[in-house]
């Protein structure tokens, strides 16, 4: 007899897997090492109280939308909000084109496993190492857009999909070249994942592009990652198509106020005591001997041979962060964690002192 079977190409595909475990510190999935203040909690949980449970909520987030496009000084005609922005990428992979997509290496691999998984034709572009060795930081696993956008005309490339800065090599395009690269590709819908734009300042947002789409999120530099709120920003025609894709109630009531609340407190906003720890956290690696990049975002990115020993070796002391290969993607947290981090690191080095100047 016959029976069910999941296709070939959705049995293959394996279930995301943060790390689990209790560690004391968590540098491994770029989130804001602080809570909200008590202020704002307290002023949530007393809006929150006010929600009709019973009703739907807004399918547009209006209010929600309204607070964001005024922080960014934009408008919100040109805004549509998702649970995260990892689903207006899913959104956006699935059906804003029917042709090939570039991603980028190395970069976010959600925009990969999208195509994987809706089935799309997809090529991908990598990315250029320019290693000079110094003890200082360096510039390495840079993005040249006249390479870039000469690959996307001769693979065709109908939509191109990159994070700028760059998660996970902390690096940024500036706006000149990235403007460069949209103005360049006319038919090609860019898709720009500015997640950590609030950690620099080279963002395109308060431009409008016909073939751009800049996504942005609540989960990083304010400290949301919990709630689940993405948006997208991008002219008239595509935001009314993302919002006839999207399912009507997206986005929840809670959460939506919640970023009402937020977006409206520019005091909190404004509040980041953590570009200076990044930068500490950026000499303290360097000092230790290895090879970190330049970051305009709110984590580290170095390549060590011994990346997946330190991995290892930090976990075992109770510090998450992220191995990919031999790579290491480290989140800068709070003052103390940064400290324990680097303590850790430094016992790790004594205690394999052979070639630690060669990582
Ligand atoms: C974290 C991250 C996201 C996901 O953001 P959510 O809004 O939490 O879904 C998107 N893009 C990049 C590059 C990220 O690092």
């Amino acid at each position: 007899m016959k029976k069910y079977a999941l296709p070939e190409r959705v049995k293959k595909l394996i279930p995301y897997e943060p790390i689990t475990g209790d560690y004391e510190i968590r540098l491994d999935a770029n989130e804001s090492p602080y809570n909200l203040p008590e202020y704002l909690k307290e002023k949530i949980i007393a809006e929150i109280s006010e929600i009709d449970f019973n009703r739907y909520s807004d399918p547009y987030a209006t209010k929600a939308v309204k607070a964001f496009a005024d922080y960014y000084n934009i408008k919100p005609e040109n805004v549509v909000a998702g649970n995260g922005s990892d689903e207006l990428i899913g959104y956006i992979v699935s059906v804003l084109t029917e042709g090939k997509i570039c991603v980028l290496s190395d970069d976010f691999s959600m925009y990969r496993i999208y195509a994987e998984l809706y089935n799309k034709e997809f090529v991908i572009f990598q990315k250029e190492r320019k290693t000079q060795v110094n003890n200082k930081t360096l510039e390495d696993f840079i993005i040249d857009p006249e390479k870039l956008i000469a690959f996307c005309q001769e693979q065709d490339v109908k939509m191109l999909m990159f994070s700028n800065p760059c998660n996970p090599t902390s690096m940024g395009l500036n706006k000149t070249d990235v403007r460069n690269i949209i103005n360049a590709l006319p038919e090609t819908l860019i898709i720009l994942d500015e997640a950590y734009m609030d950690f620099w300042n080279q963002s395109l947002i308060e431009e409008l592009f016909p073939n751009v789409v800049i996504l942005r999120t609540a989960s990083k530099a304010f400290g949301l990652a919990g709630i689940r709120m993405g948006f997208a920003v991008a002219n008239i025609e595509i935001i009314t198509a993302l919002k006839a894709i999207k399912a009507p109630y997206n986005t929840n009531a809670i959460s939506q106020k919640i970023v009402e609340i937020i977006y409206s407190d520019k005091e909190y906003l404004k509040n980041f005591e953590y570009f200076s720890l990044k930068n500490k956290l950026v000499g303290d690696i360097a000092e230790l001997g290895f090879k970190v990049l330049n970051s305009t975002t709110n984590f580290v990115y170095f390549e060590t041979e011994k990346a997946e020993d330190i991995y290892k070796f930090l976990l075992e002391n109770s510090i998450a962060v992220r191995c990919f290969g031999n790579t290491l993607r480290i989140t800068s947290g709070t003052e103390s964690e940064n400290n324990v981090l680097i303590g850790t690191l430094k016992r790790f080095n004594n205690a394999n002192s052979s070639n630690n100047t060669k990582n």
